[in-house]
């Protein structure tokens, strides 16, 4: 084990980072190579986890898959911009890579050994093997988990509030508004309650609702690992398919009942169900789907809900399920740079915050690790620009979700600012005109955040050289310096 100088520097020098899966080890490598010492502390071999098999860091618990490399998906774009923003898990995931079609899968003792090796090697990192049972009191990043140790787990919902840290995800399937059909579909509120229009509704003939409800109780659900079987079903969010088996007219009288809502397209204005479903972000781009948590596999789900009239051609943003899964109603808990409200020294990463998967988690490691680098250079953090795959989730889950419906998520198209109209051409873009738009707008956007904090990374090391050498005399001096840098870049751009 290596133990080293960050001992011997006062607490708030040191970056304390609890976690080494793949957000911590992401946020390690980025502050650590911004010259912060970092302390990691990872509680495997001396504590296990109920689905970790090794005590590698970054091993990924399931799928050796970082999924679609293509930039036409959300997924694809994130792993470029990581790229473009020096990742580690990138960068190992690149150079162990494994043949997977369009996917990026890796070999994962490779990949694992590789992030542990790469770490090590950065002089001012020391890696602690040991449980952390409090929130540091220093500046840290907590980055443990969807399998956090209880007493962690605890300690954050004392800080937080109990009812703002949850243990399963109960997720109902999200769609995106431009796949919904409204020539079946409408805008309508219960009652016509809120401002009337605040729901999408699908509505369902008697025959079409009967013949839903034997396809549901037929499909094909996802077993729980052995660990999560003592999994509860909450009464209040009972899986679709498990209220579709207590009776044949459960749906109908509870998520799907079709009280209060007229259908504009005729030809019957009085549905025998109706599948509403409700906004999901403040960009009004995700709608999901009220009361559809579910266990069903997520083929089955596609198939079975692309049944329902209006979502025929639906695009769904995330699917349907109900897992162990420690993590904070981030829109409540966090602020805009991923720290804790309730105790800013320490700011959250991975999938902990709201994120979902394994690229999503070490993005938001990649973050918190540069907003600490940054604040501890004396900067403001500075966050990457929305339409970026990093913005749109840092986005999300910070201020963008909805907090009631606040569920773990992917990073999909659907986060992202709408496109504006195409110009000059009358037709809507394609779907695959479309992905490419927000690709191309996101790498140019990351583009120009990239240059700009190189620019801030320049002036702050010629700032610190220039302490060093002893020529600092007077704040205009160093002012003069500054202006020397920037006129300089306004030269070459
Ligand atoms: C069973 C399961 C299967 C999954 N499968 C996939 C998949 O196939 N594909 C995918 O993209 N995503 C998957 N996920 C979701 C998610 O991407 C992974 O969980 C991912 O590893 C999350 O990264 P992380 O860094 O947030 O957490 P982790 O990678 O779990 O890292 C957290 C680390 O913190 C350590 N730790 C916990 N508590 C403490 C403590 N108190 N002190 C010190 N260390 C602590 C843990 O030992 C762990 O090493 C899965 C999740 C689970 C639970």
């Amino acid at each position: 084990m290596k133990r080293q100088r960050a001992y011997h520097l006062p607490m708030e020098r040191v970056l304390h980072i609890v976690g080494g899966g793949l957000a911590g080890c992401e946020a390690a490598w980025q502050a650590a190579k911004r010259d912060i010492p970092v302390v990691l502390h990872e509680m495997r071999p001396v504590r296990a986890t109920p689905a970790h098999h090794t005590s590698g860091l970054a091993e990924l618990v399931c799928s050796n898959s970082l999924r679609n490399d293509d930039l036409g998906s959300g997924i694809g774009l994130l792993h470029e911009e990581m790229r473009r923003c020096d990742s580690l898990i990138l960068s190992v995931a690149d150079a162990v890579k494994v043949p997977a079609g369009g996917a990026l899968a890796v070999d994962r003792e490779a990949f694992s050994a590789a992030v542990e090796k790469r770490l090590l090697a950065l002089p001012n990192l020391t890696l602690l093997r040991e449980e952390v049972t409090a929130l540091p009191d220093g500046p840290a990043i907590v980055s443990s988990g969807p399998l956090t140790s209880d007493t962690l787990a605890a300690e954050l919902a004392h800080a937080t509030g109990s009812d703002h840290l949850h243990f399963f995800d109960a997720i109902a399937p999200i769609v995106t508004l431009d796949s919904v059909d409204f020539s079946k579909a409408w805008f309508q509120s219960r009652w016509d309650k809120g401002t009337g229009k605040d729901y999408i509704n699908c509505p369902m003939s008697k025959d079409e609702y009967f013949a839903f409800v034997e396809a549901l109780i037929a499909a094909d659900t996802v077993e729980f690992h052995d660990w999560e079987k003592n999994t509860p079903y909450f009464e209040g969010c009972l899986p679709i398919e498990v209220m579709a088996r207590r009776g044949a007219q459960t749906l109908a009288f509870g998520p799907m009942k079709p009280v209060g809502l007229t259908n504009p397209h005729g030809p019957n204005p009085k549905s025998y169900a109706v599948i509403q479903l409700r906004q999901d972000n403040a960009l009004g781009t995700l709608f999901n789907m009220v009361g559809f948590q579910t266990k069903l596999k997520h083929g089955e789900q596609m198939r079975l809900f692309r049944t329902i009239p209006g979502l025929e051609n639906a695009e769904f943003a995330r699917l349907g399920g109900l897992h162990r899964n420690t993590f904070l109603c981030s829109p409540v808990v966090l602020d805009a740079s991923l720290r804790l409200k309730a105790k800013p020294n320490i700011r959250m990463a991975g999938q902990i915050t709201g994120c979902e998967g394994y690229c999503e988690s070490a993005a938001i490691g990649l973050l918190a690790g540069r907003f600490w680098a940054e604040e501890m250079a004396g900067q403001a953090p500075n966050p990457p620009p929305l339409e970026t795959a990093l913005g749109a989730l840092l986005n999300h889950i910070t201020t963008g979700a909805g907090a009631e419906t606040f569920q773990p998520m992917n990073i999909n198209f659907g986060l992202f600012p709408p496109l504006p109209p195409p110009e000059g051409k009358r037709r809507k873009l394609g779907a695959k005109e479309r992905r490419a738009a927000y690709a191309e707008r996101a790498l140019g956007k990351l583009g120009e955040w990239i240059n700009l904090d190189c620019r801030n990374l320049e002036d702050q090391e010629r700032w610190e050289r220039y302490q060093l050498s002893g020529e600092f005399t007077s704040h205009q001096s160093v002012m003069n310096l500054l202006e020397g840098v920037v006129g300089k870049d306004n030269e070459k751009g």
